[in-house]
C-alpha cells in the first residue's frame, strides 16, 4: 500500500506542482484513520445508498487512494457523493476531516479534468455558473422575478442590504418573499435587495471544487453590493453566510465590500433581544400550530448558530416547536447540500423523506428550516413522495407573525 501511495503521489508531483499540493492536502486530512466506522454510522450518503457505490467517508480515507491515480469512475462519483455536511468530522476519534479531504479532491478533479464524469458535467455547469451568475441555468434577468407578485423594489442605495441568494431567487420564491417582507416591515427604506442584479457569492463552484470560478463570482457579487453602499449584509442562505464572512477571504482571497455579515436569524434575534420588533398575539390560521425545526449544517455544525432559530420560533405566540431526536451538532443531514442536490437529487430526496417521515411521526404540520438548501430539498421531497406536511423557512414564519406595534 505504501509503495502504492508513494507511486502515486511522484506522479501526480510530475503533472504539477499545484495538483501534488492539492493531492497532498487531500491526503493530510485523511491521514489520521484508524478504521472505527463511527464515521459510517452518521454519514447520510452511507445510509442512504445503503454502500452501494459508495462505502462512505472511510472509503474516501482508505480506498480512494488506491485507486486515484487511474482516476477510476469510483473516484469520481464518490468525491461528489457527500453533501459535506460535517457529520463524520465531529465524531472521527482520529481527527480525520472527510469533508475538507472532499474538497481538495474535488479541486483536484477539476483542475486535472479526467475523462470520467459524474452523473452531471461538473466542468460544464461551473461555466455556466459564471457566465449567469446562478447555479440553475437561469438567464440573470430573471432572478428578480419574486419581487413582482409582492411589489417589491430592487436597487438604490440603503444602510442594510438583504442578499438573497440564488436558490432563494430562482428556486423558493416563497423564501425570497418572506425574507424581504420581514426585513422591509422591519427597516422601510433602510433596506435594499440586488433583485436581477444578484450575482452568484461563489460558494457553489467552491463547493464543486471550482476555486478560480469561485473567485469570478464572489469579485463580481462584491463590486454589486459596494453599489448599494450598504455597511450590513443580511441573508437568509448559510452557504452565502459562509462565504461572505470566511470562505471568500481565507480562501479565494477576495475582501467583501462589509465585515457586518449576518445570517437572518441572528438579524432578528438581536433585535429581539434589544426589544425592537415583537411578535403578534394571535396569528390566526396563517401559521401552522406544530412545527419541527431542522439544524441546516452549515448554520449548525457550520457556523454554530443553534439556539437564534429556535429563540425566535419559541418566541412566537401559538407555535409549538418540536425536535428531531438528533439536533444541534448531532443533526441529521437533510442530504441536499455539498452539490449533491444538483448531481445525485433522489440520493438527497431519499435522505429527506426519512427526516420527513419522522417529522410526521411526531406530529408536525410543518418542517422549518433556516436555510434554502434545506428547504428546496425538503419541498421537493414532499411533492415526489406525496407527503403531508408543509415546508417553511424560518424567514416565511417570522414574516406573518411580525407585529408592527407592541
Ligand atoms: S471515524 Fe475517523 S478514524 Fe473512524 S473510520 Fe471514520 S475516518 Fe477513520
Ligand atoms: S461530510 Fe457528511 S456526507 Fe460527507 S462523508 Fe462526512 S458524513 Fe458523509
Amino acid at each position: 500500500m505504501e509503495e502504492k501511495l508513494a507511486n502515486i503521489n511522484m506522479s501526480i508531483a510530475r503533472n504539477a506542482e499545484k495538483h501534488y499540493e492539492l493531492y497532498r492536502k487531500m491526503q493530510e486530512n485523511i491521514d489520521g484513520c484508524i478504521k472505527c466506522n463511527l464515521c459510517l454510522s452518521v454519514c447520510p450518503v452511507f445510509k442512504a445508498t445503503g454502500g452501494s457505490g459508495y462505502a462512505g467517508p472511510r472509503h474516501l480515507s482508505a480506498e480512494l487512494l488506491r485507486h486515484l491515480l487511474e482516476f477510476a469512475p469510483l473516484v469520481y462519483d464518490s468525491s461528489y457523493l457527500c453533501t459535506v455536511c460535517r457529520h463524520c468530522e465531529f465524531v472521527c476519534p482520529g481527527n480525520v476531516n472527510t469533508p475538507v479531504a472532499v474538497l481538495f479532491l474535488r479541486r483536484l478533479l477539476d483542475s486535472l479534468k479526467p475523462p470520467y464524469k459524474p452523473a452531471k458535467d461538473v466542468s460544464k455547469g461551473l461555466e455556466t455558473l459564471v457566465k449567469l451568475g446562478n447555479p440553475y441555468n437561469t438567464p440573470p434577468e430573471l432572478k428578480g422575478e419574486w419581487l413582482e407578485e409582492i411589489d417589491g423594489k430592487e436597487g438604490g442605495k440603503a444602510k442594510v442590504l438583504g442578499w438573497v441568494g440564488c436558490t432563494s431567487s430562482i428556486r423558493l420564491p416563497e423564501l425570497a418573499q418572506g425574507f424581504y417582507e420581514s426585513m422591509k416591515k422591519i427597516l422601510g427604506e433602510d433596506f435594499t435587495v440586488l433583485g436581477s442584479r444578484e450575482w452568484c457569492c461563489g460558494k457553489p463552484a467552491f463547493l464543486l471544487g471550482g476555486i478560480e470560478a469561485a473567485r469570478i463570482l464572489a469579485e463580481e457579487s462584491n463590486k454589486r453590493i459596494a453599489e448599494t453602499g450598504a455597511n450590513i449584509i443580511v441573508t437568509p442562505c448559510p452557504a452565502c453566510y459562509s462565504a461572505f464572512k470566511y470562505e471568500q477571504r481565507e480562501i479565494y482571497g477576495v475582501n467583501p465590500p462589509s465585515e457586518n455579515i449576518l445570517h437572518f436569524t441572528e438579524y432578528i434575534h438581536d433585535l429581539m433581544d434589544k426589544g425592537r420588533i415583537y411578535f403578534k398575539e394571535n396569528s390566526g390560521n396563517e401559521l401552522p400550530r406544530k412545527i419541527i425545526y431542522h439544524d441546516p449544517c452549515e448554520l449548525g455544525r457550520g457556523v454554530g448558530i443553534y439556539d437564534e432559530p429556535r429563540d425566535i420560533l419559541s418566541a412566537i405566540p401559538g407555535i409549538e416547536v418540536l425536535e428531531f431526536d438528533d439536533v444541534r451538532q448531532d443533526s441529521v443531514c437533510c442530504g441536499g447540500g455539498g452539490g449533491m442536490w444538483g448531481i445525485y437529487p433522489e440520493i438527497s430526496m431519499s435522505v429527506a423523506r426519512l427526516k420527513v417521515k419522522e417529522a410526521l411521526r411526531k406530529g408536525a404540520e410543518a418542517v422549518v428550516s433556516a436555510c434554502p438548501a434545506c428547504m428546496l430539498n425538503f419541498k421537493y421531497t414532499v411533492l415526489t413522495y406525496d407527503l403531508p406536511v408543509k415546508v417553511l423557512d424560518i424567514s416565511q414564519i417570522v414574516a406573518k407573525a411580525l407585529s408592527e406595534k407592541k
